[in-house]
Formats: C-alpha cells, structure tokens, sequence
C-alpha cells in the first residue's frame, strides 16, 4: 500500500516525462492521442536545443478519459508555442467537436424539456476570467466564453445575451436540434421523467482542463452540458469561477467536475487554490477541498465530485468523494484515490 507522501511523488510530473509527453503530443497531433495508457507513443523527447528553450516543462491535465484527446490537443499547441490559454482552449475544443460520452457539446443528452444547453469558463493565472452559461447552438462554448474575456468588459454572459454576442462575433448560432441517438435516448428518459439530479455514471463528465505553458503562465477550463435531463435552466459550477475552475499565480489552479450543486454550495475550486495559499500541496488542497464538500453536502453516497490541482512546480493533486474518477495528466490516464 504506497504511502500518501508516495502517492504523491506518483502524481508528480518530472521534466523528463513531461518532454516525452510534449514530444508525443506532437508526433501524435491533435485528435490522434493514444487512446489508453497502454498505447501512448514511445516517442523520444525534443533535441537538447529544444530543451534549453524551454522555460520549463509544459503541462496538460483534465478530467475523465476524454482528458487524453484534450490534453494531446492541449500540449500540440503548448508544443508550437501556444500559451496556457491556447492549450485549454483547443483541448477543450477537441472534446467539443467529439464526446462519444454526449456530455460536452451539441451532440449532447438535452435537458427535461428536450434543449442542449451548454456551460464553459476560461480562465488567465492574471485573473481575467470569460464564463458562458445556458447558451444553446454552439459549437464552441470554450471559444465564446474566451471572447467573453477578451472582448467584453463582462465576466458572465448567459443565454440570449450570450448567443446574440456569438452572432455579433460572426459565429453560428445553429436552431435548437438533437442528435438521433441524443433524441432516442430523451425519448426514453420521458416515458418514466424521473426527475434525479444526481451524478451517476450516465448523466455527465464535463471536461475540466489546466495547463501550465513553458513561460510559466497557467490557465484553466471547462465546458459541459452539466446534468442530462436538468431543469431548464440550470446551470452547474463548471462556468462559475471559483466553482467549477480558478487559476491565480503564483499559487496555481484548481477544477472540479461532478454534481455542480455542491461545488456551487462550496466554490470548491477556489477552496483547493487557497489552500495551496495556505501552503498545502495539490493533493492535499484536493483532499481538503473534496473534505469541506462532502461535510456541507451530507451522505457522499449520494453524488461524486472529482478535483485536480496543479501548481508550478507542475505538482498535481487528485481526489474525489467516490471512486471511479479518471484524469489524464499528458499522455498517462490516471484513477483518483477517494474519500470513501
Ligand atoms: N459539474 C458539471 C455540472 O454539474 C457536471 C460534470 O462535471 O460532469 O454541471
């Protein structure tokens, strides 16, 4: 039984792994990520130049296992010189464009009513931060919620006012659809409409991300379409900074994913990176944050949240209520230890 301060040591990126994964993320290019740990690329890393260019090693960790085609898009760009920022947002994207699990984009299961509505945040370790929530008929929520940022003088933008910024942005806006397996599967769900805003392994995994650039600029990320078959209009922790995502240098980042109730209830993410304030290390700011979750949220049997940290040194904490919570951290998919 490996010894927590091993457990640590486990989840700790050294330089050399980090330059493979780097290597590999290139080689591979984005969407052809190794699909398992088993299969990633024995790929050797950069030339010593390359090495003495780098600043230091970037980083790539997100949630569940669609974290490795996030993060293989996310260290591309890291790789051709892209910031943090870049790298959330084109792993974040990757899961957009494809999420066999129809829990991140319009391919998405659609709330009780039969809508997909999506949520995502952005966020620079500087602290400006670009949210949306509630938006429907984009494809690119991660992408909205960075011009939100970028462009506006807003944090927040929610639904008609954030779909109408899109179009002024040039970005379509598609007419409220389902796909066919997303339509089947919402017609099902309404012969019984049990109303159970619970996470079970079915009804979501949002796609959490912080990456850490070799400038040394960290950012953090998120998009979702929260629950399958919430209320009409409800919106989770995964767009609200401090919930579902908070990055602040020097101190690093922190995401959650799992039932956005009691992350919202807790501002979990913000918890963790106040922690490692405090001198906590990630996998202890994760422990502390998941602890303060489940004694404001009451029986942990009944929900799961997942949380990593990163801070600078490229440090990664993880840890959830429940077991069964995977992340990948570059190439590597990884099991969270739990509360219970
Ligand atoms: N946190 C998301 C929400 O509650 C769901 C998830 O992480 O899968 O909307």
């Amino acid at each position: 039984m490996p010894s927590k301060r091993d457990k640590r040591a486990e989840m700790t990126l050294t330089r050399r792994q980090t330059l493979g994964v780097v290597a590999a993320a290139a080689a591979a290019g984005c969407g052809t990520a190794p699909r398992s740990a088993s299969e990633k690329s024995s790929a050797p890393g950069p030339s010593p130049a390359a090495v003495g260019r780098l600043a230091r090693p970037p980083v790539a960790l997100a949630t569940w296992d669609h974290g490795l085609p996030a993060n293989a898009a996310a260290l591309a760009r890291l790789g051709a010189g892209g910031t943090a920022l870049d790298a959330v947002e084109a792993g974040c994207r990757a899961v957009e464009a494809d999420c066999p699990d129809m829990t991140v984009g319009l391919g998405s299961r659609p709330d009780r009513d039969g809508f997909v509505t999506l949520d995502a945040a952005i966020m620079a370790d500087d602290g400006r931060a670009g949210c949306v929530a509630f938006v429907q008929g984009v494809a690119h929520p991660i992408s909205l919620a960075r011009l939100v940022m970028e462009k506006t003088p807003h944090v927040l933008l929610v639904g008609r006012g954030a779909e109408e910024f899109a179009r002024a942005e040039g970005i379509i806006v598609h007419p409220p659809r389902l796909t066919a397996e997303a339509d089947r599967q919402w017609r099902e769900w309404l012969r019984e409409r049990r109303y159970e805003p619970v996470i079970n392994i079915e009804n979501h995994d949002t796609i959490s991300m912080l990456a850490l650039d070799a400038q040394g600029r960290m950012a953090a990320g998120s998009t979702t379409s929260g629950l399958a078959y919430k209320m009409h209009g409800r919106v989770g922790d995964s767009p609200i900074v401090g919930a579902g995502v908070f990055v602040d240098a020097p101190v690093g980042g922190a995401i959650c994913t799992g039932l956005g109730e009691t992350v919202l209830r807790t501002l979990g993410a913000h918890l963790a990176v106040e922690a490692m304030r405090a001198g906590a290390t990630p996998q202890e700011a994760c422990e502390h944050a998941i602890a303060r979750i489940v004694a404001k949220n009451g029986d942990p049997s009944r929900y799961q949240v997942g949380m990593l940290a990163l801070d600078y040194e490229g440090r990664v904490g993880a840890f959830a209520v429940q077991p069964g919570f995977t992340y990948a951290l570059g190439a590597e998919l990884a099991r969270a230890p739990s509360a219970r």
